[in-house]
Formats: C-alpha cells, structure tokens, sequence
C-alpha cells in the first residue's frame, strides 16, 4: 500500500512571486545584508501593521527581541517578567542579558499572560526591592493577548512592553494590528510562521531614532570613521537581500494567507461542534481578530471518557498528520525552573490537555477529510 503523505503542522507555502525578487538580488549583485530588498520589505511591513511604526529586519524574530531588550534598558541582574506560556525563544533573551525572567501564568480567555498574575508579580517584585525593568506579552497562536487590560497595568506601574507578536502578524485587537502594541515589538518569518523567509524576523521600533539604533546594533555597532571604531557591542544580526526578497514575495499573499488559516480554524470549529470535552481556541469577543496561525484544542478526559490529547494526538500520527502539545511553559522547563512564577495553574492544564493540529494555508480538500476521518473515528470510541 502507498504511504500516506504527511499532513504538516504548518508548512512554507510560497505565493509564486518570491523567486523574482530573489533573482533580481542576484542580478543586481545585492548579495549582502543589506539592499533593495532589506529596504522594501521593511516597508511593505510598516504600511500593513502602520506607518506610525518603524521596521528593522533582523536574522530571526530572537534577535529581535533581544534588541528590543537591550533598548529597554535591560542589564545585568534585572528582572524582566515574561509570559510562561510561550516558546523559549521569547524567554532566551532575558538570560542573554543576564537578566532574571519572572513568569507569569496565562487566563483562560486566550492563553495569554494573565493580568491578575501579573499585577501580583509587580506588586510582590517591587515589595521584595526591585521593580522590573519590562514585561513580555505574547500573542500565542496568533490570538492577541488582552490588551487593553495587561497594557493598563503596565502604564500604572510604568513598566514597557516588548511585545512578542512571532505568531500574530495579520492579527488585530480593537482593529490594530499586533505588532504595534508595545514599546518594541518582535515579528518573525521562521519556516514555520505565517509567512516565512526561510529564517528571518523584525523589530517594530516606536520610531526612526530607534530603528536606527537597531540596525547600528545589528551591524555590529560601528561608529562614524572611515576605520573600524567601535563603542558599543555590536551584532551581527541584520537581515540578508537575498531572504528579504522571499519577504517581499510573501507580503503579497500574507492577507490570503490569513483568510486560509482562518478556515482551518472554522474548519475546526465545525468538526469539534458535537463533540463534547473538546474546546477550538476561539476569540472572546469582536474585539480580538486572529490569524490562527495554528489552531489549537483542548481535551477533557474528564468529560470524553477518558480519552486524552495524547491518544488523539497518536491517532492522528498513525495516519501520518502531524499534531503537536501546547508549548510547555518555561517555568516547567529545565533551563528556566529555578526562576520565579506566579499564577494559578492555566498555563499547566493547557499543556497538559492542549493540541496544536494542522493548519497550514497550504492544506488541502483531501487533507481535511483525512483529519476529519481521524477525529469521527476517535471520538467514536466515546
Ligand atoms: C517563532 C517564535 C519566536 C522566535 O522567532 P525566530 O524567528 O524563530 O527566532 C519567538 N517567540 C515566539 C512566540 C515564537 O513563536
């Protein structure tokens, strides 16, 4: 019997123009990182999520936020509290700095930091003699985070916001688009993102002075003379020509994109429908527009006779379709446990319960029948 084709997670999928501007990089000989390319995206960046903001394009979205940290002020023994809910590349950044990461357990509504966990962790850190210097929000799974409230909250104690929105480019809140939320903000265009570069990610600055910082930063931080001088540490984590075309190329479609991903999401919604002990990660109201970049599920056992995401997530495996846990929080991993956390246990329940299911902008007619032969066949058992 032929082999199944593997349904992926989420997957490259080109729009059919990226090759071109890759071309002309060649043609042009901007074979560096810097160019024509580099320039035009950023800009095809700035007039989607809004002009207001200033783009650099970086090597990855963790670059971009460790600059964004670095242009917080963030040092040598502070504290910077962070969503525990996330993947670790928003959480890295902090111990690059030799700061210390305070996590924050997520509410129920988006799986988002929880601004009650948040305020107390303020409160407590500051009591304990030090307040901390920023706060990173992500936007998991592409649903924005609660906005209005977490940014409340940091206005009141005068704590910046270095807003992680890898996941969430195509996504609004009240009508603005993630990405333009915080002091910084972080995009990226992994393999795996909603759009991708091959590898790649940007820094959303508040205005030019900072973008301009950025990219003195990421070119490793060499001063005006015709020598090599230097004064501050540099990187080397500025965006190639040649990857910036694939962006360019992707920035056509990224609206398509979003439309796609979003029936997977409805898709998904429609198929749990019936199915009681399954909740499809859904907006909490109008307010919150999501990518969904992958659409994401929990599983009661309490409530599906025992069965659990791992059971579902092995049925899918053995017809090969790919499905994976929720990120597991940081404050649960290795690397990261030994620091402080406060919260009530959402984060840990959606790992426990949580699953990520196939949700590319790519999939197919075919495929979706057979992700949806797999959950009538599992959930028949019930
Ligand atoms: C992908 C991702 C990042 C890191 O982006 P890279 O471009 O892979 O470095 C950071 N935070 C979150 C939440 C992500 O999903």
């Amino acid at each position: 019997m032929q082999e199944k084709s593997k349904i992926w997670l989420s997957s490259p999928h080109m729009g059919g123009t990226e090759q071109d501007f890759v071309n002309q990089a060649f043609e042009t000989n901007w074979v560096a990182p810097l160019g024509p390319n580099v320039n035009g995206f950023e800009e095809d960046l700035q007039k989607y999520i809004g002009e207001e903001k200033k783009v650099a394009c970086l090597v990855s979205g963790t670059a971009a936020l460790h600059l964004g940290l670095i242009q917080l002020g963030v040092g040598y023994g502070d504290e910077v509290l962070c969503q525990s809910f996330t993947f670790s590349a928003s959480a890295n950044p902090i111990l690059y700095q030799g700061a210390t990461p305070v996590f924050i357990d997520s509410e129920a509504s988006t799986w988002n930091i929880c601004p009650i966990a948040l305020e107390e962790a303020i409160k407590d850190r500051i009591q304990k003699g030090k307040k901390p210097k920023a706060i990173i929000a992500v936007h998991l799974y592409g649903m924005p985070y609660l906005v209005d409230e977490v940014h409340e909250i940091a206005n009141t104690y005068k704590i910046p916001i270095l807003e992680d929105a890898a996941e969430a480019l195509g996504s609004t809140y009240k009508g603005r688009n993630c990405g333009t939320f915080g002091t910084f903000a972080a995009l990226s265009f992994n393999g795996n993102k909603i759009i991708t570069t091959s590898g790649g990610g940007s820094l959303v600055c508040p205005d030019k002075k900072t973008k301009e910082k950025t990219v003195f930063l990421a070119t490793q931080a060499r001063d005006d003379a015709p020598h090599y001088q230097h004064s501050h540490v540099g990187y080397n984590y500025r965006m190639s020509n040649i990857v910036a075309g694939i962006g360019r190329g992707q920035m056509q479609i990224l609206n398509k994109h979003v439309d796609l991903r979003r029936k997977m999401h409805a898709f998904y919604t429609d198929a749990f429908q019936n199915i009681t002990g399954v909740e499809v990660l859904s907006a909490p109201t109008e307010d919150f527009y999501a990518n969904h970049w992958l659409s994401s599920i929990t599983v009661d056992p309490n409530q599906t006779k025992g069965l659990t995401r791992e059971d579902l997530r092995i049925a899918f495996l053995e017809e090969n379709i790919e499905s994976r846990p929720l990120w597991k929080p940081m404050h649960l991993q290795p690397i990261f446990e030994k620091y402080p956390y406060y919260g009530k246990q959402v984060c840990e329940q959606l790992f426990k319960n949580g699953l990520c299911l196939p949700s590319g902008s790519n999939l197919t007619d075919n495929d979706r029948n057979r992700i949806l032969s797999v959950i009538y066949r599992f959930f028949k058992k019930q």
